[in-house]
């Protein structure tokens, strides 16, 4: 197979389809060439030749190296100069180049094939001696770096000592000979660190340089960049080598970098910076500040100094040119770098360039206008999960992240606060004005009111499906959770964090999104829906398949979530509303009744609550689909756990605390995930779904006849394992209906279904969609069950599973296709075998998760049901599944 592409004069051996052979830049620079742009000539290492070097330990194979020295040949040729000629001599240019950019991971050379003697030639030829002594010194500090292993910062000190010696503050005031005598320290140092000359034989360079970038793959940097980014060790890195272009070259040279719109707002113009009589490695490495290459950035920045668009017009004005040509081929934002050497423009490298959300949007939107992309490639172009920047308060992208603790990324957006460890502190600052962060070990349903107080929520417990990941989500709170690496001493009401101690009232700010607790203060950005995200959005509905709804317990999340287009209620969890003040001390005396008779009388309370509960969800939702789950509570959840808690809970509800205990005591479950919750309960005490199905269908008798609009509850029985609960539980619904139809003297549809959350129900699919008028796949329990792995507890070993390459993805966060999703495919298939039109839907966390997203669509689900914040991700996401 072909090792080395050529490219120059306008022709290439490779294209920008080959990334994957070539590498992302060596694609694009072929592709260039191909264009006829101005690209230095110069040939592509293959990325799989990196491998090779690896196999051959570390060597670059003799077959290789006779492809690389035709590929000089060529370059030769194009430019009509020789490597290591001692006349007109060709100089290099070495750099690395994945398949996927790693920006500032890997190593590049410049000035190479530079030697005591070709110095001459070059300052002979350039005319320029000090152009060339500079070249050299700069190549000796980079090839001894990146080849030899010298550090850098010991050729700045010898700088900074010439420097001071003569007096010198820039660089720019150093004389031809100053920068030889330069090149002579450099020289000696290398001999008295490695005990070695510095390589005179260009070729050696060479081998030296190809080397190094291929051995930069495997830098621990790049390692670990991988590793975050999902980006496999075995692509490896290809090689570009090209004739040098100088930007140092005096002041008509110049290099810089430039995005062909503005990547934080989309505005449609050139947007960049450049230094003049420079070479690339300048700007990046920031000693000198760079200038705004159009008038306009310069005018905005507030800098006095002359913009490219002024200092060299003609340049300019190509590279505007180019720009244009640039983003019509490749129909995307570029993302380029250029040199201009003595007024001549090159172009180094064109990438579609990294954007924010908002900038991803209106890019989008104006290059459909522009006629440059469709509808459907406008959608594809926005990463659904990034529409979180939008809907919530993010960090300032520009600070620096000053992080005491990481968690989980449970509920996104941003939030700045005081810290307090109560929900009672928290209301009480909410009323008083004041802004906090809540901080709990883990929440419980007590602490929902101070959850609301709160501008965010910060838990050292609890994975993803966690009552304050779940909770906070559904509220818009930002969350994180599980954050070990952080203690709560609540007794001294303190907050250990790395290397910070921070007591009550101190100021933190949590990234949601990003899982990280922050010290201080840190700036925000607002969000902002325009007209953009309008436009894309109504885009990827008209594309989507399957309908979108939410997971709403209170009429104010089911508003909020139909203003983000929520067609729908696919899970109302009913414990969930009876979290909230007085209630959850009568949902305390349900729960913890001795005996039936007790249990109605508690029961008689929460009917009138839970009617006026349905009735505000039905008006709200005004005739779309609203699924009402019956009481699914982990016990554990609402029952008091400390001492304490058991005397004000006690007193709360005019008991004895000891009786209290003692029934705390008796409830107690080894395991409350797999114990006495969802149907279990029901059939246990059948009174309390008696209670519940009455109030739905109360509720949505009188909200039918006050809106006009046809209510169709659909009433969904949780964590069934057995056609046998269900049919128990339904027939108990089906009673009630009746007598409650008989009641009012009028007649409304309803359906019975079930959740499918133990792998038992989605075997016996077809048996349970005898009885189950739809399914809805509650893919926390079924993760929970299938893995056998605690939701509440996986967060203690999940990461060291991410890390050991056990698994990839946490499954609570993104669907394991290959075990839960074999299930629920199964589950599907079965269950539509015996009632072909039977809806599925999923309501787990993963129905707002932009990957199971995709696997729901090929299935064929009819609905991803989902948090509030998450609709807008979620219609996109199912947009983009059938694109
Ligand atoms: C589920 O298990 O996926 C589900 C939606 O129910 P819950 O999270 O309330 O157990
Ligand atoms: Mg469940």
């Amino acid at each position: 197979t072909k090792l080395v592409y050529t490219f120059g004069n306008g022709q290439a051996e490779g294209r920008a389809r080959d990334h994957d052979v070539l590498g992302g830049k060596g694609a694009n620079l072929a592709e260039m060439c191909s264009l006829g742009l101005p690209v230095p000539p110069g040939f592509t290492i293959v990325a799989d030749a990196c491998s090779a070097y690896y196999t051959l330990g570390r060597r670059i194979d003799a077959g290789l190296k006779d492809e690389i020295r035709r590929g000089l040949e060529t370059i030769e040729k194009a430019t009509g100069r020789q490597f290591g000629a001692k006349d007109r001599p060709l100089l290099l240019s070495v750099r690395s180049g994945a398949r996927i950019s790693m920006p500032g991971m890997m190593d590049t050379v410049l000035n190479l094939g530079l030697n005591d003697e070709t110095v001459q030639a070059l300052g002979h030829d350039a005319g320029d001696a000090r152009f060339a002594w500079d070249s050299y010194r700069r190549f000796i500090q980079m090839y001894a770096d990146v080849v030899m292993g010298l550090d850098h910062e010991i050729f700045e000190e010898i700088l900074e000592d010439q420097k001071a010696r003569l007096g010198h503050e820039l660089e720019t005031e150093l004389t031809a000979s100053d920068w030889q005598h330069v090149v002579s320290l450099y020289k000696e140092l290398i001999e008295e660190e490695l005990g070695e000359e510095f390589p005179q034989d260009p070729e050696e360079q060479l081998w030296g340089a190809i080397g190094a970038v291929f051995a930069s793959w495997m830098s621990a940097r790049a390692v670990t960049y991988r590793q975050l980014h999902n980006i496999p060790g075995g692509w490896g890195t290809a090689v570009n080598v090209q004739a040098m272009v100088f930007g140092n070259l005096g002041n008509a040279s110049a290099t810089g970098v430039a995005f062909t719109r503005n990547p934080s707002t989309g505005e449609r113009s050139l947007y960049g910076e450049f230094l003049v009589n420079a070479q690339g490695e300048d700007v990046v490495a920031g000693i000198r500040t760079p200038q705004s290459i159009t008038e306009e950035g310069r005018i905005n920045s507030g800098s006095d100094r002359p913009s490219l668009e002024k200092l060299m017009p003609e340049a300019f004005e190509e590279l505007t040119r180019i720009c244009t040509e640039l983003e019509a081929h490749y129909r995307d934002m570029q993302d380029i770098e250029f040199t201009i050497e003595r007024g001549k423009l090159w172009m180094l490298q064109t990438r579609s360039g990294k954007r924010s959300t908002k900038a991803a949007m209106k890019i989008a939107v104006d290059m459909v206008d522009e006629k440059l992309i469709t509808e459907e490639q406008a959608v594809l172009r926005i990463e659904p999960s990034t529409l979180d920047q939008l809907l919530h308060p993010t960090i300032d992208p520009r600070v620096d992240r000053q992080v005491i603790g990481t968690g989980l990324p449970a509920s996104p957006g941003a939030a700045t606060g005081a810290i307090v460890f109560t929900a009672e502190e928290a209301v009480e600052a909410d009323e008083e004005g004041r802004k906090v962060i809540l901080l709990r070990v883990e929440t419980s349903p007590e602490d929902i009111h101070g959850m609301h107080a709160a501008e965010g929520i910060l838990t050292t417990r609890g994975g993803m499906t966690s009552h304050a990941a779940v909770v906070a989500r559904g509220m818009g709170v930002p969350c994180v959770v599980g954050a070990g690496t952080m203690r709560i001493d609540l007794r001294n009401e303190r907050l250990i964090g790395v290397g910070v101690t921070l007591k009550k009232g101190d100021i933190i700010t949590i990234d949601g999104s990003a899982g990280q607790v922050l010290k201080g203060e840190v700036p925000m950005i607002q969000p902002e829906l325009s007209g953009d995200f309008g436009r894309i959005m109504g885009w990827a509905d008209r594309l989507r398949r399957m309908t979108v709804r939410t997971n709403a317990d209170t009429p104010a999340d089911a508003r909020a979530a139909r203003a983000f287009g929520a067609e729908g209620i696919g899970l109302c969890r009913t414990e969930h509303m009876f979290f909230e003040g007085e209630r959850i001390h009568v949902m305390r005396e349900m729960i913890l009744a001795e005996d039936e008779k007790g249990r109605r009388a508690a029961l008689d309370k929460l009917l009138p609550m839970q009617r006026l509960d349905f009735t505000g969800l039905f008006s709200v939702m005004h005739g779309l689909p609203v699924t009402i789950r019956l009481l699914d509570p982990p016990l554990h959840e609402f029952l008091p756990k400390t001492e304490e808690e058991v005397v004000d809970v006690a007193a709360a509800m005019g008991m004895e605390a000891a009786a209290l205990r003692q029934r705390v005591d008796a409830l107690h479950e080894f395991n409350p995930m797999l114990g006495h919750r969802g149907c279990r309960l029901a059939i246990s005490h059948p009174e309390i779904v008696e209670m519940q199905a009455r109030a739905i269908f109360e509720a949505a008798i009188a909200a039918a006849q006050e809106t006009g609009a046809a209510v169709v509850p659909e009433i969904m029985v949780p964590l069934v394992g057995l056609r046998s609960e269900l049919d128990y539980v339904k027939e108990r619904i089906d009673a009630v209906a009746g007598e409650v139809m008989t009641e009012a003297g009028m007649k409304i549809d309803y359906l019975v279904g079930t959740m499918i959350e133990l792998p038992r129900a989605a075997l016996r699919a077809h048996k349970i969609a005898e009885a189950a008028e739809f399914f809805s796949f509650g893919t926390n329990d079924l993760t929970q069950t299938t893995f056998g792995m605690s939701r509440d507890d996986a967060s203690a070993f999940i990461p060291t599973y991410q890390r050991k390459g056990i698994i990839e993805h946490d499954p609570f966060i993104s669907l394991d296709f290959d075990g839960v999703g074999e299930l629920i495919s199964i589950a599907a298939e079965r269950g539509r075998r015996t009632r072909n039109d039977m809806k599925l839907g999923i309501c787990g966390e993963h129905g707002g998760d932009p990957a199971s997203i995709h696997f729901c669509e090929t299935i064929g689900l009819d609905y991803v049901s989902c948090s509030p914040f998450r609709v807008p991700i979620a219609r996109l996401a199912a947009a983009q599944a059938v694109i």
